[in-house]
C-alpha cells in the first residue's frame, strides 16, 4: 500500500528548510514499520541549486522531484495546490506529507479539495497498517487533548506534522537519490489569487521559525506590564519575541508566538530564555537552537540544562545590565576586521 510516500518540502528564499529532513525520517519510519520497500519522494518548487536538491538525498530521499515553474519567491497556495494535483495524477504516491506551517495551511487543503482526499492537519504521529487504514493522532484544544483519526489511504491524504515532533536520519553516507526535472505550465488566467508583494515583518514580529535571535518570556517575567522589558531587549539586539505557554494562556503574547510542543519549532542562532523553568515541552521547541543563554532566579532550574550561558538572578535586574552592556558590545563588534 506504502508504495511511495511524497513530501513537499518547505523552503524558504531558495533553501529547503530544516523541517523537511524530518519530515524525510517520519517517511523512512513508516516505511521500515510497514516492512514495505516503498520509496520516499521529496517535491521541491522553485529551487534549482543541485546543492540544495542533493543534501536531500543525504537525509533518506530516493528521489527528489524538482518543479521549475517561472519566478517563484513565495509558497503561492493556489499556484502550488494546480501544481501539485497535475503531478500527483501523474506519480499516483501513496499520501503527501508536509510540515504544519503558516504556507501549509494555505496549501495543504487546497491541495486535498483538488484531490477529492481528506487534509488531516498537526499530526503527531501517524500508523498505516497493511490494509491502507491510516491512524492519526493530532493535538486539539491548545495542547490539552489528543483526538485519533481513522481514515482509509485511497484515496491518497494530505497529512500535514507538526514540526517539533519530527526527527532527521541523516546526513547518511550511502546515497543514491534521482533527481527528477518538471516544467509544468499552469495558464495564470486559471488563478483567482496573485501574491503581489510579501512585506518584511518587524524583527520582533517575525515569524519564530524564520528568526535569528529569540527572546522567550516566561511566568517568571511576571505579567503584561513587567512583560516590556523582554520586548525592549529584543529591540536592542534586533531579536524576536516568543513566550512558554502560561505567557500565551494569559494573553500576554498571541499564540503563535508560542514556542514547544503545541506551539512553534525554532532553531535561531541565539535563544533568550528569560525566567522560564525549562519544562519538556517547551524545550523541545528551541532543541535546535545554536546557542542558549538562560536567565533564571532559581539556580537548580532545569532550563540550566540546556543553557550555553546561564545566568542566575532577576530577569528584572538582569536584563538591564545586558541592555547597559549593548552599546559596548556594539563598539567591540564595530572593531572586528
Ligand atoms: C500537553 C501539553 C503541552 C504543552 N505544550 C507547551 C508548549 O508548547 N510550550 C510551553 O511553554 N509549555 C507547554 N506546556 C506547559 C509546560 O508543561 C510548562 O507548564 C510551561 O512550559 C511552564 O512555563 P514557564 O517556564 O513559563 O513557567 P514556570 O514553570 O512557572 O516557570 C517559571 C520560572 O521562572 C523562574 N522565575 C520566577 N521569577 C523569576 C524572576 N524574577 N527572574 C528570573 N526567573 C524567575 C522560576 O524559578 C521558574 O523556573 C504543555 C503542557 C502540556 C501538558
Amino acid at each position: 500500500m506504502l508504495e511511495n510516500i511524497w513530501i513537499i518540502a518547505q523552503t524558504r528564499e531558495g533553501v529547503v528548510e530544516k523541517s523537511t529532513f524530518g519530515l524525510i525520517g517520519e517517511a523512512r519510519r513508516l516505511l521500515t514499520d510497514s516492512g514495505k520497500d516503498g520509496q520516499v519522494t521529496v517535491v521541491v518548487i522553485g529551487i534549482e541549486t543541485k546543492s540544495e536538491l542533493v543534501v536531500l538525498g543525504c537525509q533518506g530521499a530516493d528521489r527528489v522531484i524538482s518543479v521549475q515553474c517561472g519566478e517563484v519567491t513565495c509558497c503561492e497556495g493556489e499556484l502550488h495546490a494546480e501544481i501539485l494535483s497535475n503531478l500527483y495524477h501523474k506519480h499516483h504516491p501513496s499520501c503527501v506529507l508536509m510540515c504544519q506551517t503558516p504556507e501549509s495551511i494555505d496549501l495543504g487543503p487546497r491541495l486535498a479539495a483538488l484531490l477529492d482526499t481528506p487534509f488531516i492537519s498537526g499530526a503527531v504521529d501517524l500508523k498505516i497498517n497493511d490494509q491502507g487504514v491510516a491512524h492519526a493522532i493530532r493535538m486539539i484544544a491548545n495542547g490539552y487533548l489528543y483526538e485519533e483519526l481513522i481514515f482509509h489511504c485511497s484515496p491518497s491524504p494530505v497529512i500535514s506534522f507538526q514540526p517539533s515532533v519530527l526527527t532527521p536520519l541523516g546526513p547518511l553516507s550511502d546515497t543514491d537519490c534521482l533527481i527528477i526535472s518538471e516544467h509544468p505550465h499552469i495558464d495564470p488566467a486559471r488563478l483567482k489569487t496573485k501574491i503581489l508583494q510579501v512585506i518584511a515583518a518587524n524583527p520582533e514580529n517575525l515569524n519564530l521559525e524564520e528568526a535569528d535571535i529569540i527572546v522567550v518570556g516566561g511566568r517568571g517575567v511576571g505579567g503584561d506590564e513587567e512583560f516590556s522589558i523582554i520586548h525592549e531587549l529584543a529591540e536592542a539586539i534586533g531579536g524576536s519575541v516568543g513566550g512558554s505557554r502560561p505567557v500565551i494562556d494569559q494573553d500576554i503574547l498571541p499564540f503563535e508566538r508560542q514556542i514547544g510542543q503545541t506551539g512553534k519549532a525554532v532553531g535561531p542562532r541565539l535563544l533568550i530564555a528569560c525566567g522560564v523553568s525549562g519544562a519538556n515541552e517547551l524545550t523541545v521547541g528551541f532543541e535546535d537552537a545554536e546557542i542558549v543563554v538562560a536567565i533564571n532566579i532559581d539556580q537548580r532550574a532545569r532550563i540550566f540544562r540546556f543553557a550555553d550561558l546561564s545566568i542566575v538572578g532577576d530577569v528584572q535586574q538582569v536584563i538591564p545590565l545586558l541592555q547597559a552592556r549593548l552599546p559596548e558590545y556594539q563598539k567591540d563588534r564595530n572593531r572586528l576586521p
